[in-house]
């Protein structure tokens, strides 16, 4: 076995006390015995990364219901507006940035590599290239966004300090992750593809994401887990390979019948509402405000 270097102390907490998990041991899971934070004892490596994200495809596919979800989430933002100024970490092709430009907002995202940063500046976005450490920025924010990007980062500690850094006092961080306890996982166990190294590197649980937040300063608006993602469950068991973000996934499917069927609807809220009582929902969805 080739060497690599590897964590000795808990990246949320940095207790010592770690230990490995079992059913995990591909993906180099270990657990904290102090916080209970989960994450990649493995640090991989500048080349390990570069190659796995050399491959990495970017999601084109624009969901109506997605889209939707934005709007709403934007409205939930509306009150916090004092600067003007909203910033998404890691916003892909600007989606969400787009809809926060047509209700008025200066947008600012940031992203890898030429392709994505010229897809979005021609969206009129501000953009910077690289990772939320060397961004500097002359402004403030209200509301800095990272939709499904942490799990991909092992040094939480420091991208919270930036963002803490870069909110205007009492701005708003809204932040969306893997549910580590969903209940996907306890049935899937270690077939649950949400977990792969080096794709993902930390795994949060709402009591572990609020520790984070906590611990840099940070108080909390609110917290919840919500949704099954059925593409998840058929990929996890290897009976498809569609994409997970597509106009024919089994998910964007089932969303879109449910969104124009009231009943399913109001059962879809009740399953969520049940699932984010018990913590087991697929995906952690937080806001919490600069303190
Ligand atoms: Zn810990």
């Amino acid at each position: 076995m080739t060497n690599f270097s590897v964590f000795d102390r808990c990246i949320v907490c940095e207790s010592t006390k770690l230990k490995d998990l079992p059913n995990y041991e591909k993906a180099y899971l270990c657990q904290c015995r102090n916080c209970d934070m989960v994450f990649t004892k493995r640090i991989p490596s500048k080349e390990e990364l570069e190659s796995y994200y050399s491959n990495y495809g970017t999601n084109h596919y624009r969901s109506k219901l997605t889209i939707k979800r934005y709007n709403e989430l934007l409205d939930v933002f509306e009150k916090n507006r004092k600067t003007n100024n909203i910033l998404d970490i890691g916003c892909g092709v600007g989606f969400f940035l787009e809809e926060a430009k047509k209700k008025g907002w200066n947008v600012y995202g940031s992203e890898y590599g030429e392709k994505l940063v010229t897809i979005c500046e021609e969206k009129g976005i501000k953009m910077h290239n690289g990772t939320i450490a060397e961004f500097t920025s002359e402004v403030k924010f209200d509301i800095i966004t990272s939709f499904e990007v942490i799990e991909h980062i092992n040094d939480p500690i420091s991208e919270l300090k930036k963002v803490h850094k870069l909110l205007r006092p009492k701005g708003l961080f809204y932040c969306t992750t893997p549910n580590f306890n969903s209940v996907l996982r306890f049935y899937l166990k270690k077939d649950y593809n949400v977990i792969s190294y080096p794709e993902h590197l930390s795994y949060y649980t709402p009591k572990t994401i609020h520790q984070l937040f906590k611990r840099n300063h940070f108080k909390k608006n609110w917290i919840k887990t919500t949704g099954i993602s059925i593409t998840r469950l058929k990929t996890s068991l290897g009976k498809s390979k569609e994409k997970m973000v597509s106009d024919r996934s089994s998910d964007e499917l089932i969303r879109n019948k449910i969104e124009s069927n009231n009943i399913l609807l109001g059962m879809k809220r009740l399953a969520n509402k049940l699932l984010s009582l018990l913590g087991l929902g697929m995906t952690i969805k937080a806001l919490y405000e600069k303190v």
